[in-house]
């Protein structure tokens, strides 16, 4: 075990959100291959988080790691202002190609949480430019939202669950509307967009945009919500003359069993945020897209230009790889691949309703969620987890799962039968 919980580490090194006075274990990473991690003592975990949604292909994929090797032959970096290089057009070109048809810019930017910072910049640069209100800077989401960890991201997180006690007064005051209480499965009551309706009607002279996620609320509460709301959404913004920016760094390529969530709805954003599955867990990179409209408005307005450009921006090997990892995506059925995914989690997270310790079991695409009624112990699970040879991370009431698509269908049925075993106890 010593070997697995590194003392060093322990006394050293900063993990998520954790403590360093009082650190949950963390297990000593080896390798890993396909659905599969090795620890340094050899026990092999089946993984079921993607590494936090982004491992979307498997680790190790050969594929893809040709591809990084021929870039690092190339150049693994070059600035990007007064640069550009193929790796960037062409990823570029194939993102358009799958995005909502009226997104026409795209703007690379290092992580989750910076993409969501350059979209809320976005939308504020071009509403004061559009309107010439300097008063329009403000933003409403929904409760239960999580949208990363810097300081934009952080105010339209959710208030409670999010970072807003640890942050106080610090943080930007945003305006927030209860999370959607119909289900995706669910019958639409238009009561559920009310709420949202007054909140925009009431502030719409202080707002610039709606940020949300669509569909699947992850990391804020793993909840899944009506595509009505987001048609309701959509329309609401247009006539109160706000932007829609839809972040997707979770849902997209094909989380949900769909290319992008939005597409349960059938409404396309004005800006929309990528990142995690861009590229597959191999880099840090994310983007944000955008209409001609907002392109064009802020680059009409004071500043002239988007006050933003990150030293790795565009980076190349980061670029090579989302291309790699793209042209895998293009090249599968991912339709039918998914749906295969989430029919096993469907039947085998079925029996876990009967544990007198579940509120609630549900699945879209390759997500699973286990809601239990008191808040689980992530260290305990853990150790259990890894006992069993199988990798979950719990946080709160949620026990999810979201594999990588390669995983087998052995491998899934392993997974989930273990997982149930483990919240039996
Ligand atoms: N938005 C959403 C919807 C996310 O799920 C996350 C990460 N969990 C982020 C933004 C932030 O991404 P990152 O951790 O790469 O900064």
């Amino acid at each position: 075990m010593n070997e697995l919980h590194n003392s060093w580490d322990r006394e050293h090194l900063w993990h998520p959100y954790t403590s360093t006075t009082d650190p949950l274990p963390t297990y000593m990473v080896e390798s890993a291959k396909g659905a599969e991690i090795t620890l340094a003592d050899g026990t092999r975990l089946i993984d079921g988080m993607s590494s936090w949604w982004c491992v979307i292909h498997g680790y190790n994929n050969p594929i893809i790691n040709e591809a990084a090797k021929a870039q690092i032959d190339k150049m693994s970096h070059v600035m990007f202002g007064g640069f550009t290089h193929h790796p960037a057009v062409e990823l570029g070109k194939l993102l358009l190609q799958m995005a909502p048809q009226t997104m026409h810019n795209v703007f690379y930017a290092d992580s989750g949480s910076v993409a969501v910072e350059v979209a809320m910049k976005m939308a504020v640069q071009a509403a004061i430019s559009r309107t010439g209100d300097h008063r329009r800077t403000n933003f409403v989401t929904i409760r239960r939202g999580y949208h990363g960890d810097t300081w934009n991201a952080m105010s339209v997180c959710d208030p409670v669950t999010g970072m807003h006690g640890a942050f106080g007064s610090a943080l930007p005051i945003r305006y927030f509307a209860p999370e959607p209480k119909v289900g995706f499965y669910d019958e639409w009551d238009p009561a559920d967009f009310e709420p949202m309706r007054n909140l925009i009607m009431e502030h719409r002279d202080e707002l610039c945009a709606v940020i949300l996620e669509p569909i699947v609320q992850g990391a804020g509460g793993m909840r899944f919500y009506h595509p009505q709301y987001l048609r309701e959404l959509r329309k609401l913004c247009n006539d109160a003359g706000l932007y829609l920016i839809f972040d997707e760094i979770a849902t997209g390529f094909w989380r949900t069993g769909r290319l992008f969530a939005w597409e349960y709805a059938g409404v396309e954003p004005d800006i929309m945020t990528i990142g995690k599955g861009l590229t597959a867990g191999y880099m840090t990179m994310s983007a944000v897209m955008t209409t001609k409209e907002v392109a064009d408005t802020i680059s009409n307005g004071e500043a002239g230009v988007l006050m933003h450009g990150p030293t790795f921006m565009g980076n190349p090997l980061a670029c090579a790889i989302a291309i790699a990892s793209i042209k895998l995506l293009q090249g599968q059925d991912m339709a039918a691949r998914l749906s295969r995914i989430e029919s096993i989690i469907k039947e085998e997270m079925a029996p876990a309703w009967k544990l007198s310790n579940v509120a609630d079991v549900r699945v879209l695409g390759s997500i699973g969620v286990i809601e239990t009624k008191e808040p689980v112990d992530v260290g305990e699970f853990q150790k259990a987890c890894v006992a069993h040879g199988i990798w979950v991370r719990p946080f709160g009431k949620n026990v999810y799962i979201m594999p990588p698509y390669v995983i087998s269908d052995d491998q899934l049925r392993y997974l989930i039968r273990h997982m149930i075993e483990i919240l039996k106890k």
